[in-house]
């Protein structure tokens, strides 16, 4: 095993090294450590676990990974989608989020290298995950997070035993305090940019699943919410593994208040320029790539090379497909979740993504992480004075008269008395 750079193809040791030392390009995994055996029951890692960790005993796992492929015809129908739909349910991963398959591969790899604890900036759900496997591992973690994250992630991070450091600003402040620490304390840096070779690595595993799930079909197109883009790669490089000549298009989805990578596609360039100060709630998708705008011209030409598009959707959007989702599937997802789902609406709408096109979206994290958005949106609340009216209840259920159909009607739970 060892490092390769994505730009000038340098090679390096497989060490816990975060940049190119020539060019200051991404490194990646090439030839990654596989371990003598799956490890049975555990996820990702009971597949043929070939994710830079080569002893069994240094992989701290909590079963991420080999989450559900599910085929949502209601959701489907509702946006206008007429071919095969599927959600790649990362929800239901340890934390919340995909976040955990990175984060377990680079715990595991840290532990290997000996290295004294892990330290991860985040925008909340990558933080989760690093305080999680940090106490599975039993090594202690410092979480760097921007002082606006919601509640529920903060309160994540600390109930799993992390030191949790709050920064002004946004994001990439965040981003540069954890380096900072991984440079002079030899902390594990499991930041979920590209920043961490052995983490991006273990994110093909989605698109190994995908792959499998969909039993030799390859989707015309996979939905990615999109931050910096590691995501984005990892589905790239399970389907170059998996099926060499067929692959599909890939669309990085971004909030329009903070896409750098959808304004680079928009207008055609091929450098993401770092965004201004993020004005979208999807939190888990509002990193503006200040400092590491590398990071989204990597994730950009990924992209390209797939045939696929960037695009930046509303809030509202994202709003209507978090409740189509919970509301029509039964998926509870945060904003930055679903967002996947709002830009398909969008694309179906508009003709770039034909509508009896096969198509799957990953829904990246869990509702929970943010349940503010979900106390605001339109709710079916009724209070029941007598228990006679009960019959008129159910009868008025039967007949469809409920909020469910969508994000109207009703009233937000934080005003019910
Ligand atoms: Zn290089």
């Amino acid at each position: 095993m060892h490092l390769a750079c994505v730009d000038c193809a340098a090679r390096h040791p497989a060490e816990m090294l975060y940049a190119c030392s020539r060019c200051g390009g991404i490194l990646e995994v090439a030839d990654p450590a596989r371990l003598p055996r799956p490890i049975a029951g555990a996820g990702m890692w009971a597949a043929d676990a070939a994710l830079g960790v080569a002893d069994p005993a240094m992989v701290a796992t909590l079963g991420e990974g080999a989450t559900p492929l599910h085929r949502v015809p209601r959701l489907a129908a509702a946006i206008g989608a007429a071919g095969d739909l599927r959600i790649k349910d990362e929800t239901v991963n340890p934390t919340g989020s995909f976040k955990d398959r990175a984060v377990a591969a680079a715990v595991a790899r840290a532990r290997e290298l000996g290295l004294p604890g892990i330290v991860c900036a985040s925008s909340g759900n990558a933080g989760a995950s690093a305080a999680a496997y940090a106490a599975r591992a039993g090594l202690p973690a410092i979480i760097v997070v921007p002082a606006r994250t919601p509640a529920e992630k903060l309160t994540q991070i600390a109930a799993y035993g992390a030191r949790l450091v709050q920064v002004e600003g946004h994001y990439s402040k965040a981003y540069d305090v954890g380096l900072e620490i991984a440079r002079r304390h030899g902390f594990a840096n499991v930041t979920t940019t590209y920043l961490n070779p052995y983490g991006v690595d273990a994110l093909k595993t989605v698109g190994h699943e995908v792959f499998d799930q969909m039993e030799g079909t390859v989707p015309d197109w996979i939905l990615v919410p999109t931050g910096a883009g590691p995501l984005v790669k990892g589905v790239v490089q399970g389907f170059r593994e998996r099926s060499p000549g067929r692959r599909p298009r890939l669309v990085a989805v971004q909030a329009e208040g903070c896409a750098p990578i959808a304004r680079a596609f928009a207008s055609g360039e091929r450098e993401v320029r770092a965004w201004g100060p993020p004005t979208t709630f999807a939190s888990g998708i509002s990193d503006p790539l200040v400092g590491y705008e590398r990071d989204g011209t990597h994730t950009l030409d990924l992209v390209i090379a797939s045939g696929g598009l960037a695009v930046a959707v509303e809030d509202a959007a994202i709003r209507q497909a978090m409740a189509l989702l919970a509301r029509s599937e039964g998926i509870l997802a945060e904003p930055t979740g679903a967002s996947s789902v709002a830009a398909l609406a969008v694309l179906l709408a508009d003709g770039r993504i034909a509508r009896d096109a096969t198509v799957v979206c990953l829904v990246t994290g869990h509702g929970f992480k943010d349940l503010k958005v979900w106390r605001d949106m339109p709710a079916d609340i009724r209070h029941l004075a007598d228990p006679a009216d009960a019959d008129r209840l159910v009868e008025t259920t039967l007949a469809g008269g409920t909020a469910a159909s969508g994000a109207t009607g009703g009233q937000p739970l934080r005003d019910a008395s």
